[in-house]
């Protein structure tokens, strides 16, 4: 009988059990006290069907991975044209919490690091938006994409945004420069409570697989974006997905993704499947150190280089 998917990714997660370098993030405590041996894959294709293995159950903190989908929300909301006169799409080479613009525009230059993110924030629901609704917006979306209803942990939020000066500066800063269209507390709140959204493995595959079928939910068959938001959408991740290791991401594993410092990474193949894996472990880009092995062998074992050929 040949293996099964869920067998297949089990063997991968047992392939990469045994990396045990990086750190876990500190910042909030939820993330401080995450047990670093937790792994899990997951995939969904767009035909709907999920497979998982490991600890696909077992819920984090979004954390940065909510980029890409509150900027496929912003997208669906405001149109291309619209959301790239606030943020650009220029791979910024640079680690996610670095204050870097576009020195004509005073632009952010992408959605994946924090000046784009708080940015892309602050568009949801449009100029002066009410914060809490705005929440509600992406917990919604979200909600949908995931095809059930997720929950913020607002004591991680808490706890971050006690200690969020960084986001803080980057939020005033763009206040400053005329881009942060609207009340910067407000913003950095709201940023960090929509990094707060508890999501598991599993979720991120369903997630990622809306993406990965032009927006629409396979396993509802929901219609969540359009088919241009969800192109710019993976057109981002492929190019700004994994901030300052970007460039080998695509080259190694070749499949549009985004990390989150929980440990979690989606990712989206268009036209196939939404991938997810999680470990708490982190390299010194953010990423999760066995989450990106797993990437790796899914990619090279099954041919899921974008540029492979078919
Ligand atoms: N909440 C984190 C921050 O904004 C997310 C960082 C990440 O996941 O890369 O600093």
């Amino acid at each position: 009988m040949p293996e099964s998917l869920a067998d297949y990714l089990s063997r991968t997660l047992d392939a990469v059990r045994d990396a045990t370098g990086g750190e876990v993030f500190d910042v909030p405590r939820a993330l401080a006290t995450a047990d670093p041996e937790l792994l899990a894959a997951a995939v969904c294709s767009v035909e709907g069907e999920v497979h998982t293995a490991g600890d696909a159950d077992h819920e984090f903190t979004i954390q940065s991975v909510s980029k890409s989908f509150v900027y496929a929300l912003a997208l669906e909301q405001h149109g291309v044209d619209k959301v790239l006169e606030h943020v650009d799409v220029e791979p910024s080479g640079e680690a996610y919490n670095v204050i870097s613009v576009e020195p004509e525009s005073n632009r952010p230059r992408n959605p994946m690091i924090n000046a784009g993110a708080l940015t892309t924030h602050a568009l949801v629901n449009g100029p002066g938006a009410d914060a809490e609704e705005r929440l509600e917006t992406i917990l919604e979306c979200f909600s949908v994409m995931a095809g059930h209803q997720l929950h913020v942990d607002e004591e991680a939020a808490r706890d971050e945004l006690a200690q969020a000066d960084r986001n803080r500066a980057i939020a005033y800063m763009l206040r400053a420069e005329g881009v942060m269209p609207d009340q910067a507390e407000d913003v950095v709140r709201g940023y960090t409570r929509q990094c707060s959204i508890l999501v598991s493995a599993r979720d991120l595959a369903v997630m990622a697989a809306t993406l990965a079928n032009g927006g629409v939910q396979p396993v509802t068959g929901e219609r969540v974006h359009s088919l241009e938001s969800a192109r710019q959408t993976l057109s981002v991740m492929t190019t700004c997905g994994m901030y300052d290791s970007a460039g080998d991401w695509m080259s190694e594993v070749g499949i549009p993704a985004k990390s989150g410092v929980a440990g979690s990474i989606m990712g989206a193949l268009p036209g196939r499947a939404g991938l997810a894996a999680y470990s708490p472990r982190l390299d010194r880009h953010g990423a999760s150190v066995r989450g990106q092995l797993a990437f790796e062998h899914l990619s090279d074992e099954l041919g899921l280089h974008l540029l492979d050929d078919p």
